[in-house]
Protein backbone atom coordinates (compact mmCIF):
# COMPACT_ATOMS: atom_id res chain seq x y z
CA UNK A 1 0.00 0.00 0.00
CA UNK A 2 1.41 3.48 -1.09
CA UNK A 3 2.17 5.74 2.11
CA UNK A 4 -0.48 7.98 2.25
CA UNK A 5 -0.22 12.02 4.23
CA UNK A 6 -2.37 13.21 6.48
CA UNK A 7 -3.04 16.35 4.56
CA UNK A 8 -3.39 14.43 1.17
CA UNK A 9 -6.08 12.76 2.84
CA UNK A 10 -7.56 15.59 4.07
CA UNK A 11 -7.33 17.35 0.70
CA UNK A 12 -9.32 14.53 -0.85
CA UNK A 13 -11.55 14.71 1.89
CA UNK A 14 -12.60 18.54 1.16
CA UNK A 15 -12.35 17.93 -2.66
CA UNK A 16 -14.66 14.96 -2.14
CA UNK A 17 -17.40 15.70 0.22
CA UNK A 18 -16.87 19.04 1.32
CA UNK A 19 -17.34 20.70 -2.11
CA UNK A 20 -20.43 21.83 -3.19
CA UNK A 21 -21.51 20.30 -6.35
CA UNK A 22 -23.28 23.66 -7.83
CA UNK A 23 -20.64 26.45 -6.86
CA UNK A 24 -17.96 23.68 -6.79
CA UNK A 25 -16.61 25.72 -4.06
CA UNK A 26 -15.96 25.40 -0.31
CA UNK A 27 -19.27 24.88 1.41
CA UNK A 28 -20.86 27.72 2.49
CA UNK A 29 -23.89 27.04 5.37
CA UNK A 30 -24.35 23.57 3.84
CA UNK A 31 -27.67 22.32 3.75
CA UNK A 32 -28.68 18.47 3.46
CA UNK A 33 -32.03 17.91 1.40
CA UNK A 34 -34.10 14.49 2.48
CA UNK A 35 -32.31 12.84 -0.48
CA UNK A 36 -29.00 13.29 1.76
CA UNK A 37 -27.67 15.33 -1.33
CA UNK A 38 -25.95 18.76 0.20
CA UNK A 39 -25.49 23.00 -0.94
CA UNK A 40 -24.46 25.70 0.49
CA UNK A 41 -27.19 27.91 1.15
CA UNK A 42 -26.78 30.59 -0.97
CA UNK A 43 -26.80 28.54 -4.13
CA UNK A 44 -29.70 26.40 -3.00
CA UNK A 45 -31.33 29.55 -3.16
CA UNK A 46 -30.29 30.81 -6.58
CA UNK A 47 -30.97 26.84 -7.70
CA UNK A 48 -34.43 27.67 -6.45
CA UNK A 49 -34.68 30.94 -7.86
CA UNK A 50 -33.86 30.34 -11.16
CA UNK A 51 -36.88 27.64 -11.56
CA UNK A 52 -38.61 27.85 -14.91
CA UNK A 53 -41.85 27.76 -13.11
CA UNK A 54 -42.35 29.36 -9.60
CA UNK A 55 -43.74 25.97 -8.13
CA UNK A 56 -43.54 25.31 -4.32
CA UNK A 57 -41.07 22.71 -4.69
CA UNK A 58 -37.23 22.69 -4.98
CA UNK A 59 -35.35 20.21 -7.47
CA UNK A 60 -32.67 18.31 -5.70
CA UNK A 61 -30.31 19.65 -8.05
CA UNK A 62 -28.48 15.61 -8.38
CA UNK A 63 -31.22 13.55 -8.52
CA UNK A 64 -34.43 15.54 -9.14
CA UNK A 65 -36.44 14.70 -5.72
CA UNK A 66 -38.75 17.20 -5.35
CA UNK A 67 -38.56 18.68 -1.86
CA UNK A 68 -40.93 21.22 -0.60
CA UNK A 69 -39.62 24.35 0.84
CA UNK A 70 -40.53 25.37 4.38
CA UNK A 71 -42.76 28.77 4.59
CA UNK A 72 -39.82 30.81 6.04
CA UNK A 73 -37.68 30.26 2.89
CA UNK A 74 -34.25 28.18 2.13
CA UNK A 75 -32.74 29.25 4.86
CA UNK A 76 -34.62 27.18 7.35
CA UNK A 77 -34.04 23.78 6.20
CA UNK A 78 -31.89 21.99 8.28
CA UNK A 79 -27.77 22.13 8.21
CA UNK A 80 -25.83 19.51 7.41
CA UNK A 81 -24.37 19.09 10.64
CA UNK A 82 -22.05 16.20 9.29
CA UNK A 83 -20.80 18.22 7.23
CA UNK A 84 -20.40 21.27 9.26
CA UNK A 85 -18.78 18.98 11.76
CA UNK A 86 -16.32 17.86 9.33
CA UNK A 87 -15.62 20.88 8.00
CA UNK A 88 -14.47 22.10 11.33
CA UNK A 89 -12.42 19.24 12.39
CA UNK A 90 -10.16 19.39 9.31
CA UNK A 91 -9.80 22.91 10.03
CA UNK A 92 -8.70 22.57 13.23
CA UNK A 93 -6.07 19.43 12.54
CA UNK A 94 -4.97 21.10 8.74
CA UNK A 95 -4.83 25.01 8.87
CA UNK A 96 -5.30 25.50 5.36
CA UNK A 97 -6.30 29.79 5.32
CA UNK A 98 -7.59 29.83 1.48
CA UNK A 99 -9.97 27.55 2.04
CA UNK A 100 -11.01 29.19 5.55
CA UNK A 101 -11.32 32.21 4.41
CA UNK A 102 -14.17 31.64 2.23
CA UNK A 103 -16.34 30.30 4.90
CA UNK A 104 -16.35 34.19 6.15
CA UNK A 105 -17.42 35.98 3.25
CA UNK A 106 -21.22 37.39 3.05
CA UNK A 107 -23.42 37.48 6.32
CA UNK A 108 -21.39 35.78 8.98
CA UNK A 109 -23.84 36.19 11.72
CA UNK A 110 -26.51 38.28 13.46
CA UNK A 111 -28.32 38.84 17.03
CA UNK A 112 -31.35 40.71 17.95
CA UNK A 113 -35.16 39.48 18.81
CA UNK A 114 -38.18 41.37 18.56
CA UNK A 115 -39.31 43.36 21.72
CA UNK A 116 -39.30 45.79 23.92
CA UNK A 117 -37.79 43.88 27.22
CA UNK A 118 -33.87 44.37 28.06
CA UNK A 119 -32.13 42.58 24.99
CA UNK A 120 -35.04 42.73 22.59
CA UNK A 121 -35.05 45.04 19.72
CA UNK A 122 -37.13 47.39 18.50
CA UNK A 123 -36.94 48.73 14.86
CA UNK A 124 -33.18 49.60 15.62
CA UNK A 125 -31.77 52.74 13.90
CA UNK A 126 -28.29 52.92 15.15
CA UNK A 127 -25.55 50.82 15.59
CA UNK A 128 -21.63 51.49 16.21
CA UNK A 129 -19.00 48.83 17.24
CA UNK A 130 -16.53 49.20 19.65
CA UNK A 131 -12.91 48.08 18.69
CA UNK A 132 -11.54 48.75 22.44
CA UNK A 133 -14.30 46.81 24.22
CA UNK A 134 -15.74 44.42 21.46
CA UNK A 135 -19.42 45.96 22.46
CA UNK A 136 -21.92 46.84 19.70
CA UNK A 137 -23.72 49.59 20.76
CA UNK A 138 -27.94 49.42 19.15
CA UNK A 139 -30.25 52.94 19.13
CA UNK A 140 -33.57 51.22 18.50
CA UNK A 141 -36.92 53.05 18.48
CA UNK A 142 -37.94 52.25 22.06
CA UNK A 143 -35.57 55.08 22.96
CA UNK A 144 -32.55 53.36 24.27
CA UNK A 145 -29.17 52.58 24.33
CA UNK A 146 -28.50 49.02 24.32
CA UNK A 147 -24.94 47.20 24.74
CA UNK A 148 -24.34 43.94 23.47
CA UNK A 149 -21.29 41.56 23.49
CA UNK A 150 -20.35 40.58 19.59
CA UNK A 151 -22.01 37.10 19.84
CA UNK A 152 -25.63 39.25 20.86
CA UNK A 153 -25.25 38.66 24.33
CA UNK A 154 -27.45 41.82 26.21
CA UNK A 155 -25.05 43.86 28.61
CA UNK A 156 -26.26 46.91 29.51
CA UNK A 157 -28.53 49.40 29.01
CA UNK A 158 -26.79 53.05 28.04
CA UNK A 159 -27.90 55.40 30.84
CA UNK A 160 -27.09 59.05 30.11
CA UNK A 161 -28.15 61.71 32.58
CA UNK A 162 -28.60 65.46 33.00
CA UNK A 163 -30.87 65.47 29.62
CA UNK A 164 -33.76 67.90 30.16
CA UNK A 165 -35.96 65.79 28.15
CA UNK A 166 -36.52 62.05 27.31
CA UNK A 167 -33.52 60.48 26.00
CA UNK A 168 -34.82 59.75 22.06
CA UNK A 169 -31.59 58.53 20.66
CA UNK A 170 -31.40 57.53 16.45
CA UNK A 171 -28.17 57.12 15.85
CA UNK A 172 -24.91 56.13 17.70
CA UNK A 173 -21.42 56.51 16.48
CA UNK A 174 -17.76 56.06 17.37
CA UNK A 175 -14.83 58.18 17.32
CA UNK A 176 -11.31 58.33 18.60
CA UNK A 177 -10.72 62.06 17.86
CA UNK A 178 -12.50 63.50 20.54
CA UNK A 179 -10.23 62.50 23.57
CA UNK A 180 -6.28 63.16 24.36
CA UNK A 181 -5.36 59.52 23.95
CA UNK A 182 -7.14 58.19 21.39
CA UNK A 183 -9.88 56.24 23.36
CA UNK A 184 -13.42 56.18 22.22
CA UNK A 185 -16.05 58.29 22.41
CA UNK A 186 -20.22 57.44 21.80
CA UNK A 187 -21.38 60.34 19.21
CA UNK A 188 -25.13 59.80 19.66
CA UNK A 189 -27.81 61.87 17.99
CA UNK A 190 -30.95 62.80 20.35
CA UNK A 191 -33.66 63.85 18.62
CA UNK A 192 -36.12 64.97 21.15
CA UNK A 193 -33.27 67.04 23.50
CA UNK A 194 -32.05 68.31 19.63
CA UNK A 195 -28.74 67.72 20.05
CA UNK A 196 -25.24 65.28 19.64
CA UNK A 197 -24.81 64.11 22.69
CA UNK A 198 -20.88 62.91 23.17
CA UNK A 199 -20.62 60.31 25.87
CA UNK A 200 -17.75 57.92 27.20
CA UNK A 201 -18.47 54.08 26.47
CA UNK A 202 -19.86 54.34 30.28
CA UNK A 203 -22.58 56.81 28.61
CA UNK A 204 -21.35 59.68 31.17
CA UNK A 205 -22.08 63.02 29.20
CA UNK A 206 -19.34 64.93 28.39
CA UNK A 207 -20.34 67.67 25.94
CA UNK A 208 -23.70 68.45 24.65
CA UNK A 209 -23.56 69.83 21.07
CA UNK A 210 -25.58 71.70 19.08
CA UNK A 211 -28.38 73.40 21.76
CA UNK A 212 -29.12 76.59 20.08
CA UNK A 213 -28.99 75.70 16.19
CA UNK A 214 -29.84 72.09 15.12
CA UNK A 215 -33.17 71.43 13.93
CA UNK A 216 -33.03 67.55 13.70
CA UNK A 217 -29.99 65.75 14.31
CA UNK A 218 -29.41 62.73 11.60
CA UNK A 219 -25.94 61.18 11.32
CA UNK A 220 -22.70 62.77 12.95
CA UNK A 221 -19.28 62.24 12.20
CA UNK A 222 -16.11 63.65 13.52
CA UNK A 223 -12.78 64.66 11.36
CA UNK A 224 -9.25 63.84 13.19
CA UNK A 225 -9.07 67.62 13.97
CA UNK A 226 -11.87 66.49 16.54
CA UNK A 227 -14.73 69.02 14.57
CA UNK A 228 -17.82 67.70 14.85
CA UNK A 229 -20.62 67.44 11.89
CA UNK A 230 -24.12 66.70 12.28
CA UNK A 231 -26.92 65.93 9.39
CA UNK A 232 -29.28 68.75 10.20
CA UNK A 233 -32.73 66.72 8.86
CA UNK A 234 -34.66 69.83 9.12
CA UNK A 235 -32.57 72.49 8.03
CA UNK A 236 -31.10 70.13 5.07
CA UNK A 237 -27.54 71.04 5.97
CA UNK A 238 -24.60 69.69 7.68
CA UNK A 239 -23.75 71.74 10.75
CA UNK A 240 -20.05 71.44 11.87
CA UNK A 241 -19.09 72.12 15.51
CA UNK A 242 -15.55 72.68 16.99
CA UNK A 243 -14.48 70.08 19.50
CA UNK A 244 -16.25 71.65 22.24
CA UNK A 245 -19.78 72.51 20.36
CA UNK A 246 -19.14 76.12 18.97
CA UNK A 247 -20.81 76.11 15.64
CA UNK A 248 -18.00 77.04 12.51
CA UNK A 249 -20.17 76.65 9.75
CA UNK A 250 -23.34 75.29 7.11
CA UNK A 251 -22.91 72.76 4.61
CA UNK A 252 -25.03 72.41 1.73
CA UNK A 253 -28.23 73.79 1.39
CA UNK A 254 -31.96 72.47 0.39
CA UNK A 255 -32.41 71.99 -3.03
CA UNK A 256 -32.07 69.24 -5.91
CA UNK A 257 -28.46 70.31 -7.33
CA UNK A 258 -25.37 68.95 -7.08
CA UNK A 259 -24.76 70.42 -3.43
CA UNK A 260 -28.28 70.73 -2.64
CA UNK A 261 -30.09 68.62 -0.04
CA UNK A 262 -33.55 67.31 -0.44
CA UNK A 263 -33.38 65.15 2.76
CA UNK A 264 -29.90 64.59 4.18
CA UNK A 265 -29.57 61.37 6.71
CA UNK A 266 -26.17 60.18 7.13
CA UNK A 267 -22.51 61.34 7.18
CA UNK A 268 -18.97 59.69 7.30
CA UNK A 269 -15.58 60.63 7.22
CA UNK A 270 -12.68 59.15 5.06
CA UNK A 271 -9.00 59.11 6.02
CA UNK A 272 -8.23 62.26 4.41
CA UNK A 273 -11.10 63.80 6.30
CA UNK A 274 -13.52 64.13 3.48
CA UNK A 275 -17.07 64.34 4.47
CA UNK A 276 -19.94 61.62 2.62
CA UNK A 277 -23.53 62.78 3.22
CA UNK A 278 -26.33 60.71 1.73
CA UNK A 279 -29.87 62.47 0.60
CA UNK A 280 -31.74 59.86 0.64
CA UNK A 281 -34.76 61.80 -1.61
CA UNK A 282 -32.20 62.42 -3.98
CA UNK A 283 -30.92 59.75 -4.19
CA UNK A 284 -27.65 60.76 -3.84
CA UNK A 285 -24.16 60.43 -2.06
CA UNK A 286 -22.10 63.65 -2.11
CA UNK A 287 -18.79 63.58 -1.19
CA UNK A 288 -17.00 66.62 0.39
CA UNK A 289 -13.69 68.40 1.09
CA UNK A 290 -13.48 69.57 5.00
CA UNK A 291 -12.83 72.70 3.87
CA UNK A 292 -16.77 72.51 2.60
CA UNK A 293 -16.12 72.33 -1.56
CA UNK A 294 -17.85 69.81 -3.26
CA UNK A 295 -15.52 67.35 -4.54
CA UNK A 296 -18.33 65.29 -6.26
CA UNK A 297 -22.08 63.77 -6.47
CA UNK A 298 -22.88 60.64 -7.36
CA UNK A 299 -25.84 58.23 -7.53
CA UNK A 300 -28.94 57.71 -9.54
CA UNK A 301 -32.38 56.27 -8.48
CA UNK A 302 -32.93 52.50 -9.57
CA UNK A 303 -33.65 49.12 -8.53
CA UNK A 304 -30.37 47.84 -9.96
CA UNK A 305 -27.08 47.16 -9.13
CA UNK A 306 -25.70 50.49 -7.55
CA UNK A 307 -28.34 52.32 -7.99
CA UNK A 308 -30.53 54.02 -4.72
CA UNK A 309 -33.58 54.21 -3.30
CA UNK A 310 -33.44 55.87 -0.39
CA UNK A 311 -29.76 55.37 0.64
CA UNK A 312 -28.75 55.92 4.32
CA UNK A 313 -26.14 54.79 6.69
CA UNK A 314 -22.54 55.21 5.92
CA UNK A 315 -19.33 53.68 6.40
CA UNK A 316 -15.98 54.11 5.07
CA UNK A 317 -13.54 50.82 5.25
CA UNK A 318 -9.77 50.37 5.63
CA UNK A 319 -9.28 50.66 1.50
CA UNK A 320 -11.42 53.76 1.59
CA UNK A 321 -14.21 52.97 0.04
CA UNK A 322 -17.83 53.70 0.58
CA UNK A 323 -20.83 51.28 1.71
CA UNK A 324 -23.92 52.37 1.89
CA UNK A 325 -27.29 51.06 3.45
CA UNK A 326 -29.89 51.19 0.82
CA UNK A 327 -33.65 51.23 2.60
CA UNK A 328 -35.51 51.14 -0.02
CA UNK A 329 -33.80 48.50 -2.51
CA UNK A 330 -32.31 46.49 1.03
CA UNK A 331 -29.45 46.42 0.34
CA UNK A 332 -25.59 47.29 1.71
CA UNK A 333 -23.32 48.07 -1.53
CA UNK A 334 -19.59 49.58 -2.07
CA UNK A 335 -18.39 52.14 -4.12
CA UNK A 336 -14.99 53.39 -4.71
CA UNK A 337 -14.35 57.28 -3.11
CA UNK A 338 -15.12 58.30 -6.44
CA UNK A 339 -18.32 56.84 -6.75
CA UNK A 340 -17.84 54.07 -9.15
CA UNK A 341 -19.84 51.30 -8.17
CA UNK A 342 -17.80 48.25 -7.16
CA UNK A 343 -20.11 45.45 -5.51
CA UNK A 344 -23.32 44.68 -3.56
CA UNK A 345 -21.87 42.94 0.05
CA UNK A 346 -24.91 41.42 0.69
CA UNK A 347 -26.55 38.73 -0.95
CA UNK A 348 -30.98 38.36 -1.72
CA UNK A 349 -31.09 35.48 0.68
CA UNK A 350 -29.30 37.79 3.73
CA UNK A 351 -32.87 39.23 3.80
CA UNK A 352 -32.15 42.84 4.53
CA UNK A 353 -35.07 44.73 5.35
CA UNK A 354 -35.04 48.76 5.35
CA UNK A 355 -31.23 48.77 6.64
CA UNK A 356 -30.71 52.30 8.20
CA UNK A 357 -27.19 52.14 9.38
CA UNK A 358 -24.13 50.41 8.99
CA UNK A 359 -20.98 50.72 11.19
CA UNK A 360 -17.68 49.09 10.32
CA UNK A 361 -16.80 45.96 12.84
CA UNK A 362 -13.06 45.49 12.03
CA UNK A 363 -11.07 45.79 8.63
CA UNK A 364 -13.24 43.69 6.20
CA UNK A 365 -16.32 43.38 8.82
CA UNK A 366 -19.79 45.51 9.12
CA UNK A 367 -22.51 45.76 11.78
CA UNK A 368 -26.03 46.71 9.71
CA UNK A 369 -28.98 47.66 11.45
CA UNK A 370 -31.75 45.67 10.02
CA UNK A 371 -34.67 47.94 11.30
CA UNK A 372 -37.63 45.89 9.94
CA UNK A 373 -36.70 42.44 10.72
CA UNK A 374 -35.38 43.73 14.19
CA UNK A 375 -31.91 42.56 13.86
CA UNK A 376 -27.92 43.26 14.00
CA UNK A 377 -26.21 41.93 11.02
CA UNK A 378 -22.56 41.36 10.46
CA UNK A 379 -20.92 41.00 7.22
CA UNK A 380 -18.03 39.87 6.20
CA UNK A 381 -16.03 40.87 2.77
ZN1 LIG B 1 -22.27 26.07 -3.40
ZN1 LIG C 1 -30.75 14.68 -4.12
Amino acid sequence: MTSYSAVQLSTELRDVFLTCPLCLGRFLKPKQLPCQHTFCTRCLFKWFNARPIRAKNLQCPICRDSVPVPQAGIQTLPDSMLVVSLMEFLDRKFETNESISSVLVGLVHQFGVKGNAEGQLYKPLGVAVSGDTEQVFVADCKNRIQVFDMDGKFLRKLVVKNLSKKFTPTFVGITRHLSMDGSERLVISDINNKQVLVCDLQGRLLRQVGKHDLGMPGGAAVTSDGQIHVVDVYARVVRSYDRYGTPLRLLGRYGSTENAFRHPKHIAVTKNDDLVVTDSSNNTVHVFEMSGRLERAFGVRGKMDGEFRSPSGLAVDCEGNILVADVGNHCLLMFDINGRFLRRIDDPIDDLRHPESVAMAGDCKVAVADATNHCIKFFSF
